[in-house]
């Protein structure tokens, strides 16, 4: 099955995510469970926790179709002790506020080296930090975002993926999240079929497309390697619609999240109708 959808808003509570999803048509979704820009947060109360799962359930949306997504401040790879703990700390609560709702898999940004420390003492981290959270949690995988590469932002080429995942304990709670547009703006080719056709055979050699349990649908602002985040509309940017009828088309794609993030969310259900359409 291809799962399309979109990350909706949880404004108002996490139980409203599903609704949202379910009235754009999507087949799955991505979902902050807290305010993405604070630290702190309240507890998910049981009446949040039972009405999301209730709902999840009448609308159709088993785990393999549901991305949570973390917070933007969390730096797991963070070169200072202080702030390499609250980033962990948050990432354990965020690693719980998942398993309290039944969910397996929580989608995150690997981190940043900030410039005050290498590439590879950075990564260090981020595998140690996924460690130290599967030690403390029991069932949510650990599924990293490969990133466009802006500013210090690690995650950018597939090798750095690779780089942690080895170094990660439990590799059955471990996965990768591709989005098309930071791919592309780091610098690999999605713009054509045979393109594509080499991308993924080079992810798949260099970090194993086992480890696939979501991805983000998105077109790129900016042109190939520019190493600029910046979402647009399918079909309206540098990627263009192949890439979208490639993942359509190919039964890798299958039984996971596939996440839009595009800028316009008005016509995130035509987005997904035209998904769809590619499927057929
Ligand atoms: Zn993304
Ligand atoms: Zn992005």
């Amino acid at each position: 099955m291809k799962y399309f959808g979109a990350h909706v808003s949880a404004s108002g509570g996490v139980e409203n995510a599903p609704i949202n999803a379910h009235n754009i048509g999507a087949q799955s979704f991505a979902l902050f469970t807290k305010n993405q820009r604070q630290w702190a947060a309240a507890p998910l109360t049981k009446k949040s926790i039972d009405l999301f799962k209730s709902r999840c359930e009448e609308f159709g949306y088993t785990p393999k179709q549901i991305l949570p997504h973390d917070s933007y401040l969390i730096n797991l790879g963070h070169h200072d002790m202080e702030a390499l703990t609250k980033s962990r700390t948050a990432f354990f609560d965020e690693m719980t506020r998942c398993e309290q709702l039944g969910l397996d898999r929580l989608n995150f940004h690997p981190g940043s080296h900030l410039n005050k420390i290498s590439i590879e003492g950075s990564l260090d981290l981020i595998a140690e930090s996924i460690n130290m959270a599967h030690s403390k949690t029991s069932s949510v995988s650990a599924v990293i975002e490969n990133t466009a590469g802006q500013g210090t932002n690690l995650g950018y080429k597939f090798e750095h993926l690779a780089y942690i995942i080895d170094k990660v304990e439990d590799k059955s709670r471990v996965g990768i999240c591709i989005d098309t547009c930071h791919t592309f703006a780091a610098g690999y080719d999605l713009v054509t079929n045979q393109a594509c056709e080499a991308t993924f055979k080079e992810l798949d050699n260099i970090v194993g497309l086992k480890y696939l349990m979501g991805m983000h649908l998105n077109d790129a602002m900016k042109p190939l390697a520019s190493r600029v985040d910046r979402h647009q509309t399918l079909g309206d940017g540098e990627i263009g619609l192949e890439v979208f009828k490639y993942i359509a088309a190919d039964s890798r794609f299958d039984d996971m999240p596939l996440i839009l993030e595009t800028p316009n969310d008005e016509i995130w259900p035509d987005e997904i109708k035209k998904l769809y359409s590619f499927t057929k």
